[in-house]
């Protein structure tokens, strides 16, 4: 199969012809990559059963992992879910549209292929514009986790999609990088309290000041078992490459990056601006962005770790971002990239 890739120009009178096309093709039961606010998803018609299934085969992605909705509107969700319940309405109220996904009990529309067995819906409401124009030309709510092989880096652009997905989707839609670069945060709300499932593009603190305390979930299942949400898997969010994390200050990079030249033959380094590495011919570096700007740091930290691993280095280290504000996003997925090789 021949991807198509459209090109998108922010232009409404060019795009929306395109994205119609899109549309056209999710109607038709196919997989079309477009752009969301956090990072590019694997779209299909989340009331076709056959095109869902169709997800889980391009990804690799196992049958115990489930995926997310994404609705147009509060309507849109109503069809999806059993209840709105007062939290929910007043999260919706406080960030939707926005990278939210909230976990309620799902309606008897949601196939079992979306929802793994499960009797809850994952929903989210976009508000990239591209995705919310592919939503509404669907007529239908859109299932789609990212548009990455499962377990890789989630794509923020339209060719990271084509390095994992090229000849097995029918479309992507190219509409540039994404602005927050890191998933959803979710929260399941069907537990009391409700519990974060997954930091993303929307602080804990600011979920905090809306709904108050919530429950921070900190298992990490064995492999192979059910987990609360498949974003915890341990094994996730990996380049090819070990990871190894430091602590977040400039000497303690420096030393550790000598350390890793003596044990692999190149070594890639995300490298906050300002901060030095030895001068070595074998140091490979990523200009991450100001440490303490989250806000760019997210938004180029999957790039960061699929460039370095294109220059086929034998180890990447980074800094490792505190628990705090959007940055808990950021340490969230490099201690998963991490686990991968570190275990
Ligand atoms: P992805 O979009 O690839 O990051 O994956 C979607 C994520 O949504 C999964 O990793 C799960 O964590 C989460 N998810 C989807 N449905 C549910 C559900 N019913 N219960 C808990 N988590 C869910
Ligand atoms: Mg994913």
């Amino acid at each position: 199969m021949l991807t198509q890739r459209l090109i998108l120009t922010g232009d409404p009178a060019h795009d929306e012809p395109l994205i119609r096309q899109a549309a056209a093709v999710i109607r038709a039961g196919g997989l079309v990559a477009f752009p969301t606010e956090t990072v590019y998803g694997l779209g299909a018609d989340a009331l076709n059963p056959l095109a869902v299934r169709r997800i889980y085969e391009v990804k690799r992605r196992p049958a115990w992992d489930p995926l997310i909705v994404h609705v147009i509107n509060r309507n849109q969700m109503r069809l999806l879910v059993r209840e709105i319940p007062p939290l929910a309405e007043a999260l919706i109220d406080a960030f939707m549209p926005g990278p939210l996904t909230l976990i309620l009990p799902r309606s008897e529309w949601v196939s079992d292929i979306i929802t793994a067995g499960r009797d809850t819906v994952a929903v989210r409401m976009p508000v990239h514009p591209v995705a919310r124009a592919l939503i509404e030309y669907s007529q239908t709510p859109i299932a789609a986790p990212s548009a990455n092989r499962f377990g890789r880096p989630s794509p923020t652009n339209a060719d990271h999609v084509l390095d994992d997905l090229a000849g097995e989707i029918e479309m992507v839609l190219d509409g540039g990088e994404t602005p927050v670069g890191v998933e959803s945060t979710i929260v399941d709300l069907t537990t009391q309290p409700p519990t974060l499932l997954r930091p993303g593009g929307i602080p804990l603190e600011a979920i905090e000041s809306v709904i108050g305390t919530v429950r921070v979930f900190g298992e990490r299942p064995a492999e192979g078992t059910p987990l609360p949400s498949p974003g915890t898997a341990p094994r996730h969010y990996a380049p090819r490459v070990p990871v190894l994390l430091t602590a977040p200050d400039p000497n303690t990079l420096f030393g550790a990056v000598k350390d890793a030249l003596t044990q692999y033959a190149i070594v890639g380094v995300m490298i906050p601006e300002g901060w030095l590495t030895p001068d070595d011919p074998r140091v490979v570096r990523f200009n991450w962005g100001p440490w303490g700007d989250w806000d760019t740091l997210a938004r180029r930290l999957f790039e960061g770790l699929r460039w370095l691993e294109s220059k086929q280095v034998h180890a990447i280290l980074c800094p490792l971002p505190p628990a705090e504000g959007l940055a808990r996003a950021l340490r969230d997925r490099l201690e998963r990239a991490a686990h991968e090789v570190n275990s």
